[in-house]
């Protein structure tokens, strides 16, 4: 039978802004089999389920998360299942999935180079960067329905891919694994891209944690980023939270952040939007956990919507 991890795992620990408080039952599946038997556990116990990948994108609650945990990112697994067609596992970090796609002179990946986070979880948000996205090389996804029961694989239509959005719905939809196909480049050409990413990313984003774009651009031509530098928001702070005085769209970690400081800053970024320019700005950070009500008025008041478990 498969066993949650003994030792006691802190949301933080699978963070990357480092927020996060204890995790009641968390599993490392290393395995489709074993992913396969805590997912069935799960239906059967109809225990809550949380999906992590690299938690990249997300905020963890101080609180912690009750229930199973699954922590996908041990998944991976490649295999090469045709000319320019991988399997691969949905915990495979994105750095390697770039450097398998230039491995082979293959474009395509090049933006996940400096992108933290796994495959399952940039499949999940869509991820992108510099014109590229993760739709862009998906052919179909390996996913355990939960509503259904059962194993599926999903064509790339059906996951109804956009802007930093899929049809995946991590309570009920888990991704195990993706096929992705690229395209044939020159390696010239790939590496310089490659190289141009890792410069921009080294100049543009924050050093201290951080879980990346906060929010999404509110318009195309309206980056969030933009809008709340030239609104002044750069430095602003709630208790361990600061909006990074490097890019105005990531918050930073800098003292012993809560998940509460992060929130309580992300609904002062957002009325600042708002006020400024009469453009609404929604999350592209997820909240994952046990919300304290403040925690939930807060989430209700950026996304619009109630919160849900
Ligand atoms: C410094 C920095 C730079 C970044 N730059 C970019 C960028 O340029 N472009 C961009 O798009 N993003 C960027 N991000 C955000 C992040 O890296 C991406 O969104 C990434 O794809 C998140 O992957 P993850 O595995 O960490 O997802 P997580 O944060 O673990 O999860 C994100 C969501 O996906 C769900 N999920 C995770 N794994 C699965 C799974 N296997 N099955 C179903 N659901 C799952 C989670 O429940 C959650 O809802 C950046 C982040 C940082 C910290």
């Amino acid at each position: 039978m498969i066993q949650p991890v003994q030792e006691r795992l802190m949301g933080a620990q699978y963070c990357t802004y480092r927020v996060g408080g204890p995790l009641d039952e968390p599993y490392l599946p290393t395995t489709l089999e074993e992913a396969l038997a805590i997912l069935t556990m799960v239906m059967d116990k109809k225990a809550p389920l949380t999906v992590i990948g690299g938690g990249a994108n997300s905020i963890i609650a101080s609180n912690g998360i009750r229930g199973v945990t699954f922590l996908g990112k041990r998944l991976m697994f490649v295999q090469q299942t045709r000319d320019r067609q991988f399997q691969v596992g949905a915990g495979m970090p994105l750095a390697r999935v770039s450097k398998l796609a230039q491995d082979h002179g293959m474009t395509g990946a090049e933006f996940m180079i400096g992108v933290p986070g796994t495959l399952g979880g940039a499949i999940a948000m869509n991820a992108g960067a510099m014109g590229q996205e993760t739709a862009g090389i998906v052919e179909s996804v390996t996913l355990f329905n939960l509503e259904t029961q059962t194993l599926e694989t999903w064509p790339h239509e059906q996951m109804q891919f956009s802007y930093r959005k899929s049809a995946i719905q991590p309570k009920t939809m888990i991704v195990l694994a993706a096929d992705l196909r690229f395209q044939p480049g020159e390696p010239e050409v790939i590496a310089a891209l490659i190289q141009k990413s890792l410069v921009f990313r080294q100049q543009h984003h924050p050093k201290e944690p951080n879980g990346g774009s906060v929010f999404k651009n509110p318009a195309p031509d309206m980056p969030a980023g933009r809008l709340l530098d030239e609104s002044g928001a750069k430095g602003w702070r709630e208790g361990g939270a600061m909006v990074s005085p490097k890019h105005a769209n990531f918050i930073v970690n800098v003292d012993k952040a809560t998940s509460t400081h992060i929130l309580r800053l992300m609904v002062r970024l957002k009325h600042l939007i708002k006020e400024r320019y009469g453009l609404e700005a929604y999350p592209e950070n997820r909240f994952l956990g046990d919300a304290s009500d403040v925690e939930k008025s807060l989430w209700e008041e950026l996304t619009g919507y109630a919160w849900e478990r």
